[in-house]
This record gives C-alpha cells, sequence and structure tokens, in this order.
C-alpha cells in the first residue's frame, strides 16, 4: 500500500489520523469522545449536533489509529516503509499535523525512537555494508531556521546549491558513533526547544521540527561485494506547528491581518501537499517558505512522504478536529 502511485506516476503521501485519549482534565471534566475509529482506516463523528449536519461525518484514510493505539503500531504501520527506505537511497519525510495539544510532539518522538531503533538493527545485521550516518536538527520559527544542536541561535541562511538542492548553511551536522551518541544529541536538541519555549511565547506551538538522518551507505572492499553501489538520502523528521496557526485564514480568508497568526511556512505547506497529491504537473511552490524549501528534495518526485495528522478527541476541539480532517482529505 506504502507503494501506490499518485496521478502523475509519483509516490502518494501516506495520510493516517491519530486520536489520543481524552487526557484526565478532560476526563475530570467528564468530556466525552465525539468521534471513533473503524475498520482501521476511517474515523466517524459520533454525534450528529443537528447545527453541524451540513458537514460529512465519516472521512476515510490510508489508516486510522483510535485512542488505544500504541506509539509502536502507529510506527509499524503508518511510518515504518517510509522511513526506512533512506536504506535504499530514497529521501523521505513524515510529519506530525495537528492542533497543539493533540499529540504530534508525543507521536514524533515515539515515532522516531522507532525508527532509529530499527535503522540502527539493520546496519547492524548488515556487516558487508559500511553506513555512515549523520544527524542534523532544525527548528522554524517566523521563518528563521534555526540550528538545534547549536547555541548560538543567529538564523541561519537558505542557499541554493546546483548540484545539492537548498541547503542550511553553517547547518551543524554530526557524523554518528553509535545509537547511544543520537540519544545524547537528541536531548541537546529537547533543551534547545526548551530554552526558546521560555524566552519566546508559547514557541512549539508555532515553530516546526525537523530532524534529519542521512544515511550514506557502500559495499565494504573485502566482501568480493557484488552490490558496490554507493546509496545515499535522508529521513526527515517533522514536528510541525500548530495547525490552528493555519487554519484561521483557511476559514474566511478575510483575516489576513493577523499577520503574526499566520504561520507562512504551514500554509505553503498546505498547498504544496494539494499540489502533489493532485499530481496534476501544476507548479510546486516549495519556494515560498523555508520549510518546504529545506524539504523540498524529501517530498513530492521520487521521494517518499506520510503524515500523520493527530486528532484531540474533544468536543470543545471539535471545529479544529474538522480543519485537521478537511487538510488530510487534500493530501490524500
Ligand atoms: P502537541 O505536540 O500536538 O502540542 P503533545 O504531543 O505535547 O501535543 O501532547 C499533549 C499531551 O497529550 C501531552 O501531555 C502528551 O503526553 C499527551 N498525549 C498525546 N498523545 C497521546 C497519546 N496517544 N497517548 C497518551 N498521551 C498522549
Ligand atoms: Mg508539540
Amino acid at each position: 500500500e506504502f507503494q501506490e502511485q499518485g496521478p502523475s506516476g509519483q509516490e502518494r503521501i501516506f495520510v493516517s489520523i491519530r486520536l489520543r485519549p481524552l487526557n484526565e482534565k478532560e476526563l475530570a471534566r467528564n468530556r466525552i469522545s465525539d468521534w471513533e475509529c473503524i475498520n482501521n482506516d476511517t474515523i466517524i463523528f459520533k454525534n450528529s449536533l443537528p447545527e453541524r449536519s451540513m458537514f460529512p461525518t465519516a472521512y476515510t484514510f490510508d489508516r486510522v489509529f483510535g485512542c488505544d493505539s500504541s506509539t509502536k503500531q502507529v510506527y509499524e504501520e503508518g511510518a515504518k516503509q517510509i522511513a526506512l527506505s533512506v536504506l535504499d537511497g530514497i529521501n523521505s519525510t513524515i510529519f506530525a499535523y495537528g492542533q497543539t495539544s493533540s499529540g504530534k510532539t508525543y507521536t514524533m518522538r515515539g515515532i522516531t525512537e522507532c525508527a532509529v531503533a530499527e535503522l540502527y538493527d539493520y546496519m547492524e545485521r548488515h556487516e558487508e555494508r559500511e553506513f555512515v550516518v549523520k544527524f542534523s536538527a532544525m527548528e522554524i520559527y517566523n521563518e528563521a531556521v534555526r540550528d538545534l544542536l547549536s547555541s548560538d541561535s543567529t538564523p541561519l541562511r537558505l542557499l541554493d546549491d546546483p548540484e545539492r538542492g537548498t541547503v542550511v548553511e553553517k547547518l551543524t551536522e554530526e557524523t554518528l558513533r553509535d545509537r547511544e551518541h543520537l540519544r545524547e544529541l537528541l536531548a541537546i536538541c529537547e533543551a534547545q526547544r526548551q530554552i526558546g519555549e521560555t524566552s519566546l511565547n508559547e514557541t512549539s506551538s508555532r515553530s516546526h521540527q525537523i530532524l534529519r538522518l542521512t544515511i550514506e551507505s557502500s559495499a565494504r572492499q573485502y566482501a568480493g561485494a557484488e552490490n558496490s553501489s554507493l546509496l545515499l538520502a535522508s529521513v526527515n523528521f517533522v514536528d510541525l506547528a500548530g495547525s490552528e496557526r493555519a487554519s484561521q485564514t483557511l476559514s474566511a480568508g478575510a483575516r489576513l491581518k493577523e499577520g503574526c497568526h499566520i504561520n507562512r511556512s504551514l500554509l505553503t505547506l498546505g498547498t504544496v501537499i494539494r499540489k502533489l497529491s493532485k499530481g496534476r504537473n501544476a507548479h510546486v511552490p516549495y519556494r515560498d517558505s523555508k520549510l518546504t524549501r529545506i524539504l523540498q528534495n524529501s517530498l513530492g518526485g521520487n521521494a517518499r512522504t506520510a503524515i500523520i495528522c493527530t486528532m484531540s478527541p474533544a468536543r470543545s476541539h471539535v471545529e479544529q478536529s474538522r480543519n485537521t480532517l478537511l487538510f488530510a482529505s487534500c493530501a490524500k
């Protein structure tokens, strides 16, 4: 199912939904879940409130994960094959999209952990090849790109390299010794992100985080190797800004003056994804935002993409949940 081709022959985007459980606060307030996942691929709105009857009540995707699904399951069925394609030399991106508090960070952390464990298991089993793994991490806040592996918060510039495409100038790229080294670096990123959060209000709901693993592999000389081909690709794990930053403008289009709330990268990503999923040979506006420029080589074309849309089950979030489902429907 992951290999299905889109209308223009490119890889289709794999779209799944993850509904988080009601949290303790919501349970304490006797909140109930309005949503239910059925048949592994359909999410339904259970309570037909009359004033909302013009909305559809069932939405079907590649996969839906109900509130009792584990992160392991979400990884196995919604991200694994796309993440592992980096070992075949194919670029890929896995996104978490959804409103603030819907479970993006929770889900992406778990998925990154599962993917890293499996990538390292694979590399250890394949001694006939030599692997070089590099890691970099960045955050985009207000269209400024910051290196999460450096304490220097000066925004980084994007450069166009004729061979490599868009390159983030001066971005730290660590060559990993082993998986323990990666764990240390992930902790540094986490700390960097938190420093940002206290100085800038609500950074995590407004910023995008990109963790990138680049894997290069070649056959070892002594092995009498048949497969000496060099493979090089990246896999990106992207924890997006809260989607409420985009939907404000989707609804009416009239409130454009709220400039500070509009997240250019998130809006452009939506447009790029819609164009890619329609597969018409339309112009894809990668260059309109930092996020889509940075990810251009890992989106569309031969690259493989998975989007996990996270959703809150609470009725108080129903409008945002609808917006998330509409976004997910456009990405299919
Ligand atoms: P976001 O990054 O979208 O703002 P978080 O990932 O921070 O949301 O999740 C909000 C809260 O809900 C956190 O306390 C997180 O631990 C919890 N949470 C999110 N998803 C799940 C889940 N599937 N199962 C259990 N707890 C979850
Ligand atoms: Mg978060």
